[in-house]
């Protein structure tokens, strides 16, 4: 997952403590989901369940409590309505084991038939949406599986939607019309849908076809699709590389924008799902957003922490070890844009800061306890530590590897050893198997007093001297910056202004709710990112007052803004000049991808 903004739809409780009834043997499992304009019109989708049973003992079906990648619980059954079983046209008995699993006693050997309808209007990634021409649900949403029967099965699907509706998926297709197939429930469960009128672009990269599937369809205009292709051209090369294979078949991108989405993405086996704001569809985060999720095609759906293989789908599946799934994620997905050109190695210092001075600036947590809390959002600042930490442990781990081994071997060996050695074999990596590779890669050096302090502890990281190592240096400026003190919302015409702080410089130049911005001294405002140039170009400035233009109704208006300057301190990684040879060859290699 890649967060930018959080809004957690979290409901206490659990429903694993208690051991649910094994399932009666069912077979020849397919699902049909119904995502037509009636359907979507009501905002859900249309879900039936076919199966043969041989008897009359009871089947047991839940549905999902989260979705891997999304570490909250969701509990997707509350979605559900009109469940309905049948046998040969008549209404089976059923009932409830407990919120998210139902008992059904058929009548006898035959097929068995279970509806319901599912309730698609959550603002989630993670979640099914409807809008009047188009569908997106996720595998764990919808489809049911026979308790205590293990996931090792295979099923059909097939959707019904209208002629000249799209539908697109990672799933294999079967013959037929919209009809797909899968050979185990966790594959089922990991390819999400789009169904409907939306865009769909591919190109080849590294002989594999990537695709773009953009909603609503008009906003993968030219200009977008081309500079996205670039983006995935220059960056999936490197990733490929750490790893020496592309396991998929195919990979999508699902990209989804709105006035309102709980913004960010989520990784799937063969695709990634993101929810971005209409207003920040050029947002400078994309390439990041897209290179991360894109990594976790690796790092986390096949190479994952034994805590997480296989998926529990009926309670959460705490690990300590989210700070390599996700952190390191993190920093590969920056690495592959610096390896790749989409960034320079600035772009990538200014990473590695903002990591720094999100570890500062959160309570000393061990990354363990970090990644432990995951599911419950901790509130005391440090929520989501996992990433900005795990993300510069890892870059830590480069270093100290590359600087044991004289720049022969990095970090990237670690993670395609792992990868080979675990997820090739069939299992998740252990702390053995983890610490062993890094101890390896770096010539038999020991992590496990790095690891106690760091990792498994809250003691504070010798940030310096660990830089410069890699002839690199961490410092922090600090900025005296201009503020309007207003907040604003951003639709397709512009930045309105939403709320006005009483004692704020917008407030003493006259602005009020509902004016829209044109420009701030030189600068035009015309998305959320205008505001950081705004503040680029007058940091420091000894203007007193800014002519502030905006639209007020028909109206074109000249404000005059004072200047009211704030503190911000701002952390910044650069190059060690002279640093000694080695060092530059470290830097270096990281950021190329190389070793000496
Ligand atoms: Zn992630």
């Amino acid at each position: 997952m890649f967060r930018v903004l959080v809004i957690a739809f979290a409901i206490a409780g659990s429903a694993g403590g208690q051991q649910l009834k094994t399932s009666a043997q069912i077979t020849n499992i397919g699902y049909e989901i119904t995502a037509d304009s009636a359907a979507v019109g009501q905002r859900q989708l249309g879900v039936a369940m076919t199966f043969n049973v041989s008897g009359t003992a009871p089947v047991v079906l839940a549905l999902p409590a989260w979705s891997p990648g999304h570490y909250v619980m969701l509990w997707f059954s509350r979605r559900v309505s009109n469940f309905s079983p049948r046998q040969n046209g008549a209404a089976l008995e059923w009932r409830e084991l407990d919120f998210q699993t139902w008992e059904i006693t058929p009548r006898g050997a035959g097929t068995v038939t279970v509806t319901f309808k599912y309730l698609a209007n959550a603002v989630d990634r993670a979640v099914a949406w409807t809008a009047p021409n188009f569908a997106f649900f996720n595998g764990t949403n919808v489809f049911l599986y026979p308790v205590g029967r293990g996931f090792e099965w295979p099923a059909r699907v097939t959707v019904r939607t209208e002629p000249g509706w799209r539908v697109a998926t990672g799933m294999d297709p079967a013959p037929g019309t919209n009809n797909f197939s899968a050979t185990n429930y966790h594959d089922l469960t990991d390819m999400p849908f789009y169904v409907g009128r939306f865009a769909i672009d591919s190109t080849q990269i590294a002989g594999k076809w990537i695709r773009l599937a953009f909603y609503p369809a008009a906003t993968l205009t030219t200009a977008r699709r081309d500079r996205t292709f670039g983006w995935l051209q220059k960056f999936v090369p490197h990733q490929i590389a750490v790893f020496g294979e592309a396991p998929f078949r195919n990979y999508t991108i699902f990209q989804r924008s709105d006035t309102v989405v709980n913004g960010g993405g989520l990784e799937h086996q063969s695709s990634q799902v993101d929810e971005v704001l209409t207003s920040q569809l050029d947002a400078p985060y994309l390439p990041g957003l897209y290179s991360h999720e894109f990594f976790h095609a690796w790092n986390v759906k096949r190479l994952r922490p034994a805590d997480l293989v296989p998926y529990r789908y009926d309670d959460a599946q705490q690990t300590t070890w989210l700070w390599v799934s996700e952190g390191i994620t993190d920093y590969y997905g920056a690495l592959a844009l610096v390896r790749g050109g989409v960034n320079d190695s600035t772009g990538f210092f200014d990473f590695i800061a903002d990591e720094v001075s999100s570890i500062a600036s959160a309570p000393p947590t061990a990354l363990s306890d970090a990644s432990l809390n995951a599911w419950i959002g901790s509130t005391d600042g440090s929520g989501g530590l996992y990433y900005p930490k795990g993300g510069f442990v890892g870059f830590l781990l480069d270093i100290m590897i590359r600087d044991a081994s004289d720049n022969r071997r990095s970090l990237d060996n670690v993670m395609r050893n792992v990868y080979n050695q675990t997820y090739k074999r069939g299992r998740g990596f252990t702390p053995a198997d983890w610490w062993g590779e890094i101890s390896r890669a770096a010539n038999g050096k020991s992590f496990a007093d790095f690891a106690r302090r760091y990792v498994d502890g809250r003691q504070q990281i010798p940030i310096d001297s660990l830089l410069s190592l890699a002839a690199l240096r961490v410092k922090t400026d600090t900025l005296r910056e201009p503020r309007l003190g207003v907040s604003t919302a951003t639709d397709s015409t512009g930045i309105t202004i939403s709320q006005i702080a009483l004692t704020g410089a917008g407030a003493a130049a006259g602005l009020r709710v509902g004016d829209r911005l044109v420009s701030i001294g030189e600068v035009a405002i015309t998305t959320d990112s205008s505001f950081d140039a705004f503040r680029a170009r007058y940091s420091g400035t000894t203007a007193t007052t800014l002519p502030l233009v905006i639209r007020r109704g028909a109206q074109s208006l000249t404000l005059q803004l004072p200047v009211r300057l704030n503190t911000r301190v701002r952390t910044v990684v650069s190059p060690i000049p002279a640093a000694p040879e080695k060092a530059v060859r470290i830097r270096t290699g990281i950021l190329k991808g190389s070793t000496s």
